[in-house]
């Protein structure tokens, strides 16, 4: 049986620290589902980049590193306002899998009690490789392309998304623009 695992993130960007949680998981499954979270949010300041933008990050960034189209799918996956139904909403929009990798403790505890076998991702240098970091450097002109593979600055820069997010930076109703915790 082909083991299949999902590692659920917002990849808000995707950097060195996922890259290497994804090479590491990969040697522990068949295939992995990449579950990009948060997909229906962007143009914040937590969550700047669209699902798309994220998707194509991600997929320039493994080919890059030569790791095997045939080894993995990327799949949007919105949020939705019931975390009781979370796991079955994640479960409809992704193929079959039997182990899940979250760093978010919520959906760790969602996935374990649905009965997944539930794991911490890798550990990984975190002070260092985080999109916390990655997007204040930006924010602040410092060197965040060393924190990202060279096809993620690239599509950054395509997509004029250090000029995006300093933008975003200049409302004065941040408040608004971070996603909403119930359903409009
Ligand atoms: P998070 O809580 O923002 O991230 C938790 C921590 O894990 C961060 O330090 C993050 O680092 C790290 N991390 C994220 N992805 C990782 C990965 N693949 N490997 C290693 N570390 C990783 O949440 P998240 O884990 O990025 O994403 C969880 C997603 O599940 C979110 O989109 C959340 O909205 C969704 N969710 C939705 C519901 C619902 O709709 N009801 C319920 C539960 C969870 P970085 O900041 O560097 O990425």
């Amino acid at each position: 049986m082909v083991k299949r695992g999902l590692l659920i993130g917002r990849y808000q960007p995707f950097h060195y620290g996922h890259l290497y949680v994804v090479k590491q998981v990969l040697s522990e499954v068949d295939e992995l589902i990449i579950g990009v979270g948060s997909a229906q949010v962007s143009h914040t300041l937590e969550n700047p980049f669209t699902a798309g933008e994220r998707i194509l990050m991600i997929s320039k960034a493994l080919v890059e590193e030569g790791i095997p189209s045939s080894c993995y799918l990327i799949i949007p996956i919105p949020d939705i306002w019931n975390n009781a139904l979370w796991v079955s909403h994640v479960c409809a929009l992704t193929p079959p899998f039997h182990v899940v990798y979250t760093g978010n403790p919520l959906a760790h505890r969602l996935f374990k009690e649905a009965g997944f076998d539930v794991r911490a991702p890798p550990p990984y240098d975190r002070a260092k490789f985080s999109g916390t970091e990655v997007r204040k450097r930006m924010l602040e002109g410092g060197d965040w392309k060393s924190l990202v593979p060279p096809a993620v600055a690239k599509v950054i820069e395509e997509i004029g998304g250090v000029e995006r997010l300093k933008d975003i930076s200049k409302s004065d109703k941040l408040s608004y623009l971070e996603p909403r915790s119930s359903p409009p």
